[in-house]
């Protein structure tokens, strides 16, 4: 039986990505307003261990019989730098596969070297950043009152100075907070002075936390982007739907139902890789 893996999930941007979740649902130093997995039921600043990192392994090794993913990605219930347990797993897939690894973080743990260093070994981080305004941060991220944005700010410089491998930028999109020009004009200021692959600029793709938060649309996603290009930012881009792929992959159901439980997948969306 499989309590930690998901998926894989069609992911947007990963291709076939399968899922390991550290924590316990909801784990998380943040409260989301878009979060697609629910409010936060532990809103934590405390690094733990959550799961046995043994189980985690062997449950990783059982789903790679079975399946290729391109990518193993530490997301999930929760925040996934919270598990003091990351660097050692990330470590043992690099040791025992050739799948590539990829971690989704809040980014507010980054401005601490030791966690900077249990990560570096993973191929792709995926940061989020969706604003340099502390007011602005604090009503999308809804952290605890303790954290504020300069800390992920500190985080993205630090993660930029001392990781080798890719960093996609993320920016979560929502009208009325951070879609202006001038919102971009901060942003370009600070981003000027960190080292990332590329910045992407996401939108709600399922239900939020918040029921009014909805997906922004592609012309102020594309005004945005263009912004930033005319800024001197140039490796913008916007993410798409998953695209179909042509060989659909046979999924173990158990898998697929813990996959749901993390978040509501559409039924057209599952069958673009999947043969259900
Ligand atoms: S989106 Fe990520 S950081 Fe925000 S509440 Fe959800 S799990 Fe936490």
């Amino acid at each position: 039986m499989f309590k930690h893996v998901f998926g894989p999930v069609p992911s947007r941007r990963l291709g076939i990505s399968l899922g390991v979740d550290l924590v316990l649902p909801k784990s998380c130093n943040m409260n989301c307003i878009f979060c697609e997995c629910g409010a936060t039921k532990k809103l934590t600043l405390k690094r733990e261990r959550f799961k046995d990192p043994e189980e985690i392994k062997e449950e990783i090794k059982e789903v790679l019989k079975k399946i290729k993913p391109d990518y193993i990605t530490f997301s999930g219930s929760g925040e996934p730098t919270l598990s003091k347990d990351i660097g050692e797993i990330i470590d043992w897939i690099k040791e025992h596969t050739d799948v590539k690894v990829c971690v989704i973080t809040n980014g507010l743990l980054l401005d601490d070297s030791v966690v900077v260093n249990e990560i570096k070994n993973a191929d792709l981080i995926i940061p989020t950043l969706n604003s340099v305004d502390n007011m602005i941060f604090k009503k999308i991220n809804r952290p605890s009152v303790s954290s504020d944005v300069l800390q992920i700010m500190a985080g993205l410089k630090n993660l930029s100075e001392k990781y080798l491998g890719e960093i996609y930028l993320e920016s979560f999109i929502i009208e009325g907070l951070n879609d202006s020009d001038e919102h971009t004009e901060k942003m370009v200021k600070f981003l000027k002075n960190i080292k990332f692959t590329k910045l992407q600029l996401n939108s709600l793709d399922r239900v939020g936390t918040e029921k009014w938060v909805k997906a922004t649309s592609q012309e102020i996603l594309r005004r945005i982007k263009d912004k930033y290009v005319e800024l001197g930012i140039e490796n913008v881009e916007i993410i798409s739907e998953m695209k179909e792929i042509d060989e659909k992959i046979d999924i173990d159901q158990e898998l697929i139902k813990n996959m749901k439980e993390k978040r509501e997948y559409k039924e057209e969306e599952l069958k673009k890789i999947y043969n259900i």
